[in-house]
């Protein structure tokens, strides 16, 4: 079985480590690519450090799921793809592929739980007991779920699209962002700051709550046409149901009342932050009075990631990001808790063979 260097968590509570894992050979349907840049996304850490009780981590675990590279190798039935394209992969590797959410291109939401999560997930493959990311110099995937990537934009700022991108441009989608409508964004780190630049790229009056003074300037530069201190309940009131939608990407627990009471009447607060600990459940009557929607959003299918990945390439739009090599992981992780990220860490993976 070929194998790949990689970086790896042992446990919950030690360093990310070099490792060697096993990758498959390239079957008929598969692309192989050679991992130039991988994202540093919230999620990485939470399964590092197992901290999530619905999707408990197997160790060891190579976190990685915003990855880009160029392809090295394709079976005979990949033909989407040749060696030297450009290539990325998001947060799955395949699903059923027959069930109803398969067919509309939902893989995310596989309807008989057969969507393959591109690390911490049973491998179909066994080429080892669990799928592994992208902080490591190669992977094997099938083509379907493998994405075409634009020469035109900066590789390592495309990276962070895989999973920041298509997080907020599919909610941002679905529940309608355009002229005349108000949404907000809560949260400015990976997810938010493209939040702020995909509803400001589609006309929504687009409004940034954070709990950090410092952001205020940046939130404006991405897009925000104001900028509200979610933890200033003054701040807060003056927005009272006045959103259609606000998305929050915040990474830990917290009041969800604050934010519903700023929707109007069937406003939608939707949830894509998957913090450690549950939220305080919201009071129902701030719902009940209002018709109000609180919903979640999980990635996106391959379809839209597809479709997202075009639109910034032809809008220009990428991911602001600190490049770091791959021996400074833990140190990014501990700054992504103390949200002092700006606003992506991107993983040069050349620096894993050096
Ligand atoms: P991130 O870069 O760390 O950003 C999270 C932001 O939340 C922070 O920058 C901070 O923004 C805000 N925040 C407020 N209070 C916080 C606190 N006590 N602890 C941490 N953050 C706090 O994380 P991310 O990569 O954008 O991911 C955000 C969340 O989305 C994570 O839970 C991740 O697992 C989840 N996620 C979900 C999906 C999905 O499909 N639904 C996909 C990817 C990630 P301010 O400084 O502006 O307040
Ligand atoms: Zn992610």
């Amino acid at each position: 079985m070929p194998t790949a260097r990689a970086y790896a968590a042992n446990s919950a509570t030690t360093p990310l480590a070099a490792a060697t894992i096993p990758r498959r050979d390239v079957g008929p349907s598969d692309v192989e690519f050679d991992i130039l840049y991988c994202g540093v996304c919230h999620s990485d850490l939470h399964a590092a450090r197992n901290q999530w009780d619905a999707w408990p981590t197997v160790y060891p675990c190579v976190p990685g799921h915003e990855i880009v590279g160029r392809v090295t190798k394709v079976g005979a039935k990949a033909t989407k793809f040749k060696a030297g394209d450009l290539a990325a992969v998001g947060c799955m590797v395949d699903s059923c592929g027959t069930c109803a959410s398969c067919r509309e291109g939902l893989e995310q939401y596989c309807d008989t739980g057969g969507t393959i999560f591109t690390y911490n997930c049973p491998d179909p493959h066994k080429t080892a007991p669990m799928t592994y990311g992208g902080y490591s110099e190669r992977i094997v995937v099938k083509d379907k779920f493998v994405l075409r990537v634009s020469e035109k934009l900066n590789l390592p700022a495309v990276a962070p699209l895989l999973c920041a991108g298509i997080t907020l441009y599919s909610p941002l989608k679905h529940w309608g962002t355009s002229p005349g409508r108000k949404v907000g964004i809560a949260g400015l780190g990976g997810l938010g700051h493209m939040g702020v630049k995909f509803s400001h790229a589609f006309g929504a009056e687009t409004v940034l709550f954070t709990t950090s003074e410092s952001k205020i300037e940046d939130g404006k530069r991405l897009g925000a046409d104001e900028v509200v201190i979610s933890k200033d309940a003054d701040q807060m009131k003056k927005h009272n149901r006045s959103f259609d939608l606000i998305v929050s990407t915040v990474a830990a627990s917290h009041n969800l009342d604050p934010f519903i009471s700023l929707l109007k009447r069937d406003g939608s607060l939707v949830l894509v932050g998957a913090p450690e600990h549950p939220h305080p459940s919201p009071t129902v009557f701030q719902l009940l009075l209002g018709r109000r929607s609180l919903a979640g959003s999980a990635i996106g299918g391959i379809p839209e990631t597809q479709e997202m990945l075009d639109y910034c390439a032809e809008k220009n739009i990428v991911s602001d990001i600190e490049m770091i090599p791959i021996s400074k992981i833990n140190e990014a992780y501990e700054r992504m808790l103390k949200g002092d990220v700006k606003y992506r860490f991107v993983i040069d993976m050349k620096t894993l063979k050096a």
